[in-house]
């Protein structure tokens, strides 16, 4: 025979009582009746505990009682025959009733014992499992509705009873002997102690209760019916990735459950652990799903862990003190005190030195566990042998289980690379000498980002989410954001990365999705937005939601983003951007990013700082990071410039040449912003500082193309006159170049540490004499490459290939 428990939302309506009576229908019932425990219908154990404690202070709980009837009501008018209603009616009002007193006795008097309140919730359970009982009568002729007081024995512990397992095995034996042809539906959760008096087996109970009857009874199997996938990897409600798993042990289960994984209740694992019976933890709204098997043997697993869970919020108290070295008993006598008055230690950990013991409680139980210890170690406080104990609050823990944990190296490495990285302090780590979890505790706030990285590390074969929240919507954003959404698929399929845009900002307005803006219609969904574009808000904003794998990616050319680099580094996020002002700005400046980025185990990426989405600077930091030595760069770097002078040739004239250029857009607004060099000056400057040169912009010398009078007009318009009128000189150059078989180069140069941009002729020896369009070229000339140079060559402008270099960016984000 077999155990089923169906949970809360297992019975929660109508329509899933229906579901509930279909799985019990295709119960093979010639192998024996099967027991099925059933919880209160979901929330009501709540609501019966909420409204009791109202009634104890003084408060109405009349419509909540009516909020109950009509819900139960609801169900029996729904699911019986009409002749069936009445008797079922009478019943529940009888309990109805019952609990009307109860509470009525709670408001008057204003007390409610943990006794009281046990027998209060207790209705909870009964309505349920008497209706359920009630409905299956329809289709099986012989059930029984069994309160489970009347079987299961407990201490006198209300709220968390001791199970008196002997006593109940005869109890249940007796009843089970005495009614085995019939399908028993038992109240779970509930029990009552030696006085006869209503006691509770602690919230989550109902699975407990199945257990005991399957121990007692000697289950084939236990199933645990409820509303997800049987045990995941971690609660789907906080991490949207969790996956099923098909197998546990009881240990792993018992772990995962006491740290907070509610969908099975730990202590369910003990009898059947000790009877050797699996329980299977099935989904009542899936019934496809085969289930999660926690067994004595569970075949061996690829998994590094099992799973990640986590106690929501917890208290930790610290004691520290000289007092405890090398004392023996301090320990014992400190947690004997604790478990004398309940207080549930949920995790302890002690520093080698024993100088300190820091231990986690229930938040409630903070302060009595605070007061306790003050009375019982008065002595060794005044002694000052002790400090006085400290409480903190709002933290959490998180916890990694799995039995494969044990003697694997780099368990807690990970781990702890994974926190660090997305910057999530840890207060304090215990580990279990098992060695089948791991736990730390951390602060609440940034419980939801820890679960998700924790997650994406150890399940790798999971695709990794990357968060991006994106500044600047011009040519690049756009194009990177078309790129995205149409590599989306190859992306997760091939890379195992998945992208999430969870927030973008123009000059005008910014808004944010952590599921991930539709890239289909972001544009739309910006207009809409009813945000205007702040920076500081949207830099604000993308802390506060604490996303795991978080990437600031800045595609402006603004001065304004680069202000907060810094501040988005020490908030453990990585930047990704095409802006070069951030790269070129004061040596000081340069250097916080890297330390600050290094310092917080983040990235700082730019690749299409210099030649858009040629691999530049990543050549060079290979070529440096592997050993070798640079002895001189030569490169153009500027697409504008480059077209000008491959074109400038024959019959050309250079104020058509780059009066062509500003038509085709080649050229900033102001042709002069290029022919001055700046921008190229910017990209020397990057390339020398990354190949280890401590450089200002003035430390790069520049050769003027142009004559002073061009450089001297007042406006574009002037200077297109002085560009006709200097008509010689330019000519000049040409001819000369011509004459000599050599064609015109605007070139930068890294030589010995120095660095200058030049106009220079070259012949048709030198790599940079065939250029074509706007292309760009570099070639370093290092130890390893001094024959002949390594060169890098290729469109250096455009925004294709400038998205396409932030994106290969982007997804190199955390690979390392
Ligand atoms: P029931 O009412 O059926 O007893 P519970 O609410 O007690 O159900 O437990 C099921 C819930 O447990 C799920 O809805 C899920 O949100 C939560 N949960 C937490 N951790 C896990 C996990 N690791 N795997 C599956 N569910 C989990
Ligand atoms: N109804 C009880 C609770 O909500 C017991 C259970 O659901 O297992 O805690
Ligand atoms: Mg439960």
């Amino acid at each position: 025979m077999k155990v089923l428990k169906f949970g809360g939302t297992s019975v929660g309506s109508a329509q899933s009582i229906s579901t509930v009576i279909d799985i019990l229908k295709k119960e093979d019932l010639s192998k024996g009746a099967p027991v099925v425990v059933l919880s209160a219908m979901s929330g009501v154990t709540n609501l019966l505990t909420h409204m009791a404690n109202a009634a104890a202070t003084g408060q109405d709980f009349t419509a909540h009682l009516a909020e109950l009837e009509t819900r139960h009501f609801g169900v029996v008018k729904e699911l019986l025959d009409v002749q069936a209603q009445n008797p079922v009616f009478t019943r529940l009002k009888l309990y109805f009733n019952q609990l009307e007193d109860l509470l009525q006795g709670v408001l008057t008097l204003r007390e409610l014992t943990p006794k009281t309140l046990d027998l209060i919730v207790s209705f909870g359970e009964r309505c349920a499992t008497l209706l359920v009982s009630r409905i299956a009568m329809q289709y099986f002729p012989a059930c029984l509705f069994v309160d489970a007081t009347e079987v299961v024995k407990t201490d006198s512990a209300h709220g968390q009873a001791k199970v008196n397992m002997e006593l109940t095995g005869l109890l249940i034996n007796d009843l089970y002997r005495a009614n085995s042809d019939k399908i028993l539906f038992v109240t779970g959760y509930i029990a009552s102690n030696d006085a006869g008096n209503v006691s509770t087996l602690g919230r989550g109970g109902s699975d407990y209760t199945a257990a005991i009857f399957g121990s007692v009874l000697n289950a084939s199997a236990i199933e645990i019916w409820t509303d997800v996938n049987g045990m995941m990897t971690a609660d789907p409600r906080m991490v949207k990735k969790a996956f099923s798993l098909p197998e546990l042990s009881y240990t792993e289960a018992m772990e995962l459950s006491y740290f907070g994984a509610k969908v099975i209740y730990p202590p369910t694992m003990i009898p059947a652990f000790l009877k050797r019976i699996p329980i299977v933890i099935k989904n009542t709204f899936n019934v496809d799903f085969e289930g999660t098997v926690i067994r004595h043997d569970p075949g061996k697993s690829k998994l590094a862990i099992k799973g990640i869970s986590s106690v929501n919020k917890i208290s930790i108290i610290n004691l520290v003190g000289s007092g405890m070295v090398g004392k023996a008993g301090f320990s014992g006598r400190l947690f004997s005190l604790l478990a004398r008055e309940q207080i549930n230690v949920i995790l302890i950990t002690q520093s080698s030195s024993e100088h300190s013991i820091t231990f986690a409680v229930q938040p409630e139980d903070a302060e009595k566990a605070k007061l306790l210890i003050e009375q019982e170690f008065e002595l060794e406080l005044l002694a000052k042998k002790l400090e006085y104990p400290v409480i903190e609050a709002e933290l959490s823990v998180l916890a990694i289980v799995g039995e494969n944990m044990k003697q694997t190296p780099g368990m807690s490495g990970k781990l702890f690379h994974a926190l660090g990285r997305n910057g999530v302090n840890v207060r304090a780590i215990a580990q279990g000498s098992s060695e089948y979890n791991i736990s730390v505790i951390i602060s609440v706030v940034d419980l939801a980002k820890a679960l998700n990285a924790v997650h994406d590390a150890f399940f790798s074969q999971l695709n990794k989410t990357l968060h991006a929240f994106c500044l600047g919507t011009g040519n690049i954003g756009k194009t990177l954001f078309k790129q995205l959404d149409q590599h989306k698929d190859y992306l997760e399929k091939n890379n195992g990365i998945q992208v999430k845009v969870a927030g973008i900002s123009n000059t005008r307005k910014m808004m944010f999705d952590v599921d991930g803006v539709d890239l289909k219609d972001w544009e739309d969904k910006l207009q809409a937005s009813d945000e205007p574009a702040d920076l500081a808000a949207f830099v604000a904003k993308m802390k506060s939601l604490n996303l795991p794998n978080c990437v600031f990616i800045d595609n402006t050319a603004s001065p304004k983003p680069i202000e907060f680099y810094e501040e988005i580094f020490k908030s453990n996020i990585s930047v990704v951007t095409c802006n070069k002002i951030g790269n070129s700005g004061s040596y000081q400046r340069y250097k916080t990013f890297r330390d600050t980025a290094r310092a917080h185990g983040v990235d700082f990426f730019y690749e299409t700082n210099v030649g858009a989405g040629l691999p530049i600077i990543h050549t060079l930091k290979n070529l440096m990071g592997s050993g070798d030595r640079l002895q001189k760069i030569e490169a153009i770097l500027s697409g504008t410039i480059s077209y000008i002078f491959n074109n400038f040739k024959g019959d050309a004239n250079f104020h058509n040449v780059v009066k062509t250029a500003q038509d085709l857009g080649y050229t900033e607004p102001d042709p002069r912003d290029d022919l001055r060099g700046t921008d190229f000056m910017r990209k020397v400057l990057i390339l020398a500082r990354d190949a280890g040169f401590e450089m200002e912009a003035e430390d790069v010398q520049i050769d003027n193309i142009l004559p002073q009078a061009c450089l001297d007009a007042a406006s574009v318009d002037d200077f297109y006159a002085a560009l006709q009128s200097e008509n010689v000189y330019f000519e000049d150059l040409k001819n000369r170049a011509e004459s000599e078989g050599k064609v015109l180069r605007y070139i930068g140069k890294l030589d010995n540490g120095k660095a200058s941009i030049s106009l220079q002729m070259v012949d048709s020896e030198h790599p940079f004499y065939t250029m074509s369009g706007s292309d760009n070229i570099i070639a370093f000339n290092t130890d390893r490459y001094s024959a002949r140079p390594m060169v890098v060559k290729g469109p250096g402008a455009g925004a294709e290939v400038t998205a396409a270099g932030v994106f290969a960016d982007l997804i190199n984000v955390g690979a390392n």
